[in-house]
């Protein structure tokens, strides 16, 4: 087993803890950045493999698809790479390869890397793009909705929805819900967001979904694997200093869903996952 873990030191991540599992061969360790709260969860596993997990708690008590549009818009280019599929040819490089999907409750994006040095390489590219995407009118136009030169509605997600919103199995998914929860709890609403919600959707709506939820401090990253722990603190310790400036101030107020908070949300979470999440961007 990998044992970097215990020499890591940098100023701006703190250790929380650190344990080995009795069910499995791993040792976890968890950090926190003092300066953004961004999270870390390190699970120590030998392996030719890295597999990393960038989690975002992302609830909304409305069906507009925000969460949904901006797992989309966030692979169309960041302030340093502005340009739609660089990630991705990025990971094809680094023998790796990126994907994401939404749920009710989370938003997660994934970077599946041979060996730490690709992934190593990717991980602050690939934080950029989800904490500091260029979120253009243009990517919203084409990714979300838009009408075609025939009078048709179009548009990437959108067509996402026309495919399913009027399938039985999706009809009746999205009644049960309106049945089972109460307004003001996340679990009632369509993540992916429906047709007539979808052509009102704005991209200063998108925008403003994005500044609110998608902050460092809203984010846990974990990663599976060898995984080189000075290195990698290293790393997000200079992502971090790219982005001090483009994100809220990590001591401002901050609301954890969009639309209100309802207490009862985390419950229901706990013991009521209903595990829908898109097939993958
Ligand atoms: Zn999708």
């Amino acid at each position: 087993m990998p044992s970097m873990s215990t020499s890591s030191q940098s100023p701006h991540f703190r250790k929380i803890q650190t344990f080995v599992t009795e069910y499995a061969p791993a040792c976890l360790t968890q950090y926190e950045s003092t300066r953004t709260g961004m999270r870390v969860v390190v699970v120590d596993q030998e392996g030719p493999t890295i597999h990393g997990s960038f989690a975002l708690a992302t609830e909304i008590h409305d069906d507009s698809g925000a969460p949904h549009t901006l797992e989309h818009l966030c692979f169309m280019g960041s302030k340093t790479y502005r340009y739609q599929s660089f990630l991705d040819k990025l990971a094809t490089r680094g023998y790796s390869d990126t994907n994401a999907w939404t749920a009710t409750d989370y938003t997660e994006y994934t970077l599946n890397s041979a060996g730490w040095e690709g992934f190593a390489q990717i991980l602050p590219v690939y934080l950029e793009h989800i904490i500091v995407p260029t979120l253009t009118d243009s990517a919203c136009y084409t990714e979300v909705h838009h009408v075609d030169g025939s009078g048709n509605d179009a548009g990437v997600v959108y067509s996402e929805m026309q495919a399913e919103q009027n399938e039985k199995d999706m009809l009746l998914f999205v009644n049960n819900k309106r049945m089972m929860y109460p307004e003001g709890v996340g679990f009632r609403y369509e993540t992916f967001g429906m047709m007539d919600t979808l052509r009102d959707l704005t991209a200063d709506r998108i925008r403003e979904y994005h500044r609110q939820m998608y902050q460092p401090r809203n984010l846990c990253l974990v990663i599976v694997g060898a995984v080189n722990h000075p290195d990698l603190l290293h790393v997000l310790q200079d992502f971090e200093d790219t982005i001090l400036e483009d994100i809220p101030k990590p001591d401002a107020f901050f609301q954890a869903t969009m639309g209100g908070f309802c207490p009862g949300t985390a419950i229901e979470a706990l013991i009521s996952r209903d595990g829908r999440v898109s097939r993958g961007r």
